[in-house]
Order: C-alpha cells, then structure tokens, then sequence
C-alpha cells in the first residue's frame, strides 16, 4: 500500500509550511487515495476545532480523496504519557504517539549530552516508556518508532524488538514506516509484518517540495 500517507503537516503545525488545501492538491497529484494530516500538539494547543472544520471543508472541495484529522503528540514521561487532552483526542480521526525526546520523569528529558555519554541508559528509558506508549488507549499509531535511537546511534536489542512487536499486537497498535527518517529497519519491520502488526505509511512532509520528493525516490517503495 504506497497510495496513502497517514503522516502530514500543514501550516496547523509550528514547522508546516504549507495550507491543507496546498498540501491535498499534492496528495492528488502524487495518486494518493488516503492521507492524514496529523500536526503537532501539546497540551494548551488551541487550534484543534479549526484544524477540523478546515479537514471537512477541504474534503467536500476534493472528494477525490479520503482526508483524515490527526494530531502528533510526543511522549511525556515513562507512563506513555503524551503531550495531549482527553478533549483534543475526541476530537480527531488519528493520534500519533512519537518520541521527539526521551523522558526521564514526568516532562524531564535526557540532554543531548546525557544520551551521548550514556547510550545504554537512553536505550532502558527509551525501551520503558515505549512499552507504555503502546499501552495508552489514546494512541492509535506509533509514528517514526525507533528514530531517535537511529539519531544517536543506538541499537535496538532483538529481544527489545520482539518485546515491543509482542505488545502492538496485544494492545492493537499500528506502526508506521516513516518514510523521513527511515525507520523502522527492514529486520524490525519483517518482524513486525509476521505477527501481522499493521503498517502505515508517512512521509512526515512538511511542506509540498519535501512531500514531492519523498514519493520520487524508488527505494522508499517498500511493498
Ligand atoms: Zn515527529
Ligand atoms: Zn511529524
């Protein structure tokens, strides 16, 4: 399935740079049949009834395609917590649960250097509030899963993996396969498809150039 992409952002996001309608004019263009816009939030995010109202007004101008409302929240703390409402999460078609930072408690991260200067201990806390984000009834898809590990280097253990593929079956989570970052790796992403864990995928483009060529490159194909 490469005709749908459940990962966009539109100017609703801090970092878009382009309108819904600019974007959807894209996604018709590249054939795309489903696409989610899924901005970013966080708690005191108080565009969330705009954001849909413009979703529906541009489903009706392009019927063409099927147009989902999301939100990407990241991860808060080691419960799985993220950084979203009760009352936002009802209101949209799709959550993205995403590390952007690795917690440590409740809303404190790891530094920069404290990765760096010990890689193991990223990876237990990272591996922790994984586990929990999986449990959060909240989240429907786990987006870009293993990106921050890949940033700074840090290699998933195979019986993290199969961990982690163990729980999205049981608590019903879809993965995606984040076209931006390239993750998850083809060994985690075989293991995932075996268990029959199921795949989306998302270009996390953020603007219509990147959105364009992130469909051009061949290699991203993956089925
Ligand atoms: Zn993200
Ligand atoms: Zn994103």
């Amino acid at each position: 399935m490469t005709n749908q992409d459940t990962h966009l952002h539109s100017k609703f996001s801090y970092d878009g740079e382009n309108s819904i309608e600019e974007m959807v004019k894209t996604a018709i263009k590249l054939g795309l049949k489903e696409i989610a816009f899924t901005e970013h939030v966080e708690k005191n995010t108080k565009w969330v009834d705009k954001f849909v109202k413009e979703i529906k007004r541009v489903q009706r101008k392009y019927p063409q395609v099927k147009i989902y409302s999301g939100i990407e929240a990241k991860v808060i703390d080691l419960n799985g917590n993220i950084d979203a409402t009760n009352k936002v999460f009802k209101k949209v078609d799709l959550v993205l649960g995403s590390f952007h930072r690795i917690p440590k408690a409740k809303e404190k991260y790891l530094v920069h250097e404290e990765i760096l200067s010990d890689k193991k201990r990223a990876l237990h806390l990272w591996y922790r509030a994984m586990i929990e984000l999986q449990k959060n009834k909240n989240v429907d898809i786990i987006a870009h899963p293993t990106a921050m590990l890949k940033k700074y280097e840090i290699r998933l253990p195979n019986s993290m993996k199969k961990a982690i593929v163990k729980n999205a079956k049981k608590y019903k989570k879809v993965f995606e396969f984040n076209k931006k970052y390239k993750v998850p790796d083809k060994e985690f992403l075989s293991m995932l498809r075996k268990k029959k864990v199921k795949i989306t995928y998302g270009s996390d483009s953020h603007n219509i150039k990147n959105f364009l060529k992130s469909y051009k490159k061949k290699h991203n194909k993956l089925s």
